[in-house]
Order: structure tokens, then sequence, then C-alpha cells
């Protein structure tokens, strides 16, 4: 079978593959695009976008029951979960057809729409061809993982990807995780309506928090009525009648929850299980992530990887960020390391949280002396005027210099 050459191969659209292809394409380089789904991968189709597009629906729902409160007299409230789903197919929907266009837009590339797999660190096969380079790109990001819970083979559940099908209302709503993806999830269904119960394995939710973040965040779920259950340490799953029985405590069969529903979200692991990786001989970590070095190359040469799949980074930005270092060392000859990148990140509850930096306990990690600074939400005048006091600001700062050495908000957006 005849071989096509490309000067590049991009493996994945989402979050740095596409920005890649356009700008190698820029350079008058030959480039072949595949992807095996969704173009936009994970942040367009299943996760932030799809999901911000709910949040928003769910934020719009909780506000207009507190209409009175502000004054504002609005009829019964309720929500129409098709049409809920509809806004977010549309948005999401959108951005997917966006980014391929602009794929098949691009000048000398090729789109291929099928699972790539390496055959050697140069040679890659997606729907029986073969396409060989100099330059490959792994941008394959990560999907949800289905942890080994005893019973889960016996019941249904959900993850990200399958609550973007859900166009009803779970009577209760299980949420296994209680970290960023369950909490954003949790809040929304409970504002469309949802019983919604959190069980969290560790003794408190988003436990890379400090613990004031996540004490505060978790008493706003719970004034809205979600049930969290902490130190959930061995979780089972069974199904009596049409009821789904969630266990907490494998030693204590009292503590367990009763649901219509059970969605996943204890964390992601990268696709790179298929993705033929032995044969070209690159490295992963005992966890499937790509080794990489501080400019994303993997341990053969010519072969990088960016975004999820490197361990690096779980956020939109940060896979775009990757490309931004790729691009910005082969092309553009100014070296950029993934070392100089500072966290950020946000959670979108309301009110949503803001990171930057280090947290209060990294600081005390790192032997820092340090100032902290924290003002309640409930002391600002723009939140007790907006009606949305709930939450703190806090910063952290180097005691000596007075470098900045991070920030958490937890308050009111707008
Ligand atoms: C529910 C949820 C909500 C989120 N919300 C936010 C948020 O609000 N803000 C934020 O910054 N981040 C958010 N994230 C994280 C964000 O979505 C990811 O960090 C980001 O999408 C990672 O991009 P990526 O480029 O690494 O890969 P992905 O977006 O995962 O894309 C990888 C692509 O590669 C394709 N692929 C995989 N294997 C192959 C193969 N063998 N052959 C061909 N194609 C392949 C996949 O089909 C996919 O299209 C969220 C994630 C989830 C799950």
């Amino acid at each position: 079978m005849m071989t096509v050459r490309f000067d590049a191969i991009i493996i994945g659209t989402g979050q740095a593959g596409p920005a890649l292809a356009a700008r190698l394409s820029e350079t008058g380089m030959k480039v072949a695009v595949i992807e095996r789904k969704y173009f936009g991968g994970t942040c367009v189709n299943t996760g932030c976008i799809p999901t911000k597009t709910l949040v928003a629906s769910a934020y719009a729902a909780h506000l207009a029951r507190r209409a009175a409160e502000y004054g504002v007299i609005a009829g019964p409230i309720s929500v129409d979960m098709k049409r809920v789903k509809a806004r977010k197919d549309e948005i999401s929907g959108r951005s997917n057809k966006g980014v391929e266009n602009w794929m098949r837009g691009l000048a000398d590339a090729t789109v291929y729409h099928g699972h790539a797999r390496f055959e050697s660190p140069r040679t890659v096969r997606v729907n029986g061809e073969l396409l060989e380079a100099d330059k490959i790109f792994i941008n394959v990001g990560g999907r949800a993982l289905v942890p080994p819970m005893p019973g889960l083979d016996q019941v249904p559940y959900l993850t990200n990807s399958s609550m973007m099908d859900v166009d009803f209302l779970p009577e209760h709503l299980i949420i296994v995780g209680g970290s960023y993806i369950g909490l954003e999830f949790g809040q929304m269904y409970r504002r469309f309506g949802s019983n919604v119960t959190i069980v969290e394995k560790g003794p408190r939710l988003i436990p890379r928090e400090d613990e004031d973040i996540s004490k505060a965040i978790h008493e706003i779920l719970e004034k809205e009525n979600i049930q969290i259950r902490v130190n959930a340490e061995c979780i089972t799953a069974r199904k009596e009648g049409d009821r789904i029985i969630v266990g907490l405590d494998c030693a204590d069969a009292s503590r367990e929850v009763a649901g219509s529903h059970v969605l996943l979200a204890v964390g992601r692991v990268p696709n790179t299980d298929d993705l033929g990786l032995g044969k070209a001989g690159v490295e992963t970590d005992k966890s499937g992530y790509i080794k990489v070095d501080d400019q994303l190359r993997t341990n053969v040469p010519g072969i990088w990887a960016l975004g999820d799949c490197n361990g690096k980074g779980a956020f939109t930005h940060t896979a775009y960020n990757d490309f931004e270092i790729v691009a910005s060392n082969l092309l553009d000859n100014r070296p950029r390391s993934v070392r100089d990148r500072i966290t950020a990140y946000a959670l979108y509850t309301d009110p949503p949280l803001g990171r930057v930096g280090l947290t209060e306990r990294d600081a005390q990690q790192r032997g820092r002396k340090i100032l902290v600074g924290k003002r309640p939400m409930a002391r600002v005048s723009r939140a007790i005027e907006k009606g949305e006091t709930k939450g703190l600001m806090k910063i952290i700062v180097d005691a000596g210099s007075q470098e900045i050495l991070g920030a958490a908000a937890k308050r009111a957006s707008g």
C-alpha cells in the first residue's frame, strides 16, 4: 500500500491541534489532521462549552426563583429540559462545525475522520491509509475514568459525555466524585429541580483547594439542599427495582444513598491506550500520560504531546498554551517552557471559584513565610448590591518580598 507523505501529522482536534495545524499550514507545510470523533474535542462537545451553557440555564432558573428578593414579581418557575438541551446543542454544535470548517479550509491540509494509530515513530495509520511525517503532534485528550467500583457493571451510569444526551430531569441524581466536574453538574441539576447527592471519597470536597475554600463551597451547596456525603471510602453500586443504591462504606451497609441516576465524576484518563504508542517507542507514565520535557517533546525525536494527554494541565487554556509553547519554539525561534506557566483556573459553580498561583497549603509546603488576607463577600459593597454575598476572597503574599504568590476568589460574578 502507498504511504502518503506529509510535513506534519496532528492527531486529535482538541484545544491545541487545530491552532497548531493552522500555524503549520501558514508556513507552507503539508499537514494531515486526524480526528476520530467530534471536531473540537472535549471542551467543545462534552466539556467546557456545553457545561457552561447548562450552568447558564441553571443560573437563570435560580435567579428567577429569587426574583422577589429583588422586587421583581415572576410567575411560577419551571425548567423545560428539552429546551435547555436544545440551547446547549446549538451553541456547542456551532463551535464543533466551526473547528471542522476551519480545518477543512486550511491550505494544503488533509482532514481524516478516523482513529489514528502509530505504526512506527514516523508513520500513523488511519482508515486503512498509512501517513508518514517527520513531525507528529499528539493532542488526543482524555475521557471520564470509570473506576473499578464493586457492582458498577450491574447498574446504568452516566459520565460527562452521556450527560450531554440527557433531556429530562433525573428525580435523584447521585454524583460520585466531589471535585470540579461533579460540583458543576451537582449544582446545575439541583437548580433544574433534581434531588442531588454528591458522594466524595475524601474527607472534604475539592481537596486540592485550601480547607477554607472547600468549606465555603460545601456550605454554599448545602444551602441549596444538595446532600453531601464525604468519607465514602468504599463506594459500591447495586440495583433495587428502578432505584440505584450507592453504598458509601463496605463495612457498614446502612451508609447508603438511593437515587434514580448515577453520574461518575471521579477523574479523567488520557486517550493513550489505543494509540499504538509502543510501536512508536513513546513513553508514558504509570497513569498513561505521555512523558514530555519542558518544551512538550516526547522521548522520541519528532514527536510532541500537547494538552491533557501530557498530564501537565487539565484545562482548555493549558492545552492552548501548549500549542503556543510548541509553536514558539518550533516556528518563532522564541524559547518558551511549560515551567513558566502559572496555575490559573475556574470552577463554574455559582458563585464561581477563580484560582491563580499557589494555595496557602502549597506556599507552606514550599517553606515560604507568608501573609494571608481574606475578605468575606458579605463585606463587599458590590456583592451586597447584587444580592450575591456568598463566598470569600483570599490572597497569599510572600511575607518578605510582598510578592503575590496566589489568590482565590469564591465570589459573585459580574
Ligand atoms: C465536564 C467537563 C467540563 C470542563 N470544563 C472546563 C472549563 O470550564 N474550562 C476549562 O478550561 N476546561 C474545562 N474542561 C477541561 C477541558 O475540556 C480539557 O482540558 C480540554 O478539552 C483538553 O483539550 P485537549 O486539546 O487536551 O484534548 P481534547 O479536547 O480532549 O481533544 C482530544 C481529541 O482527540 C481525539 N482523539 C483521541 N484519540 C484519537 C485517536 N487515536 N485518533 C484520532 N483522534 C483522537 C478525540 O476524539 C478528541 O476530539 C472540562 C472538562 C470536562 C470533562
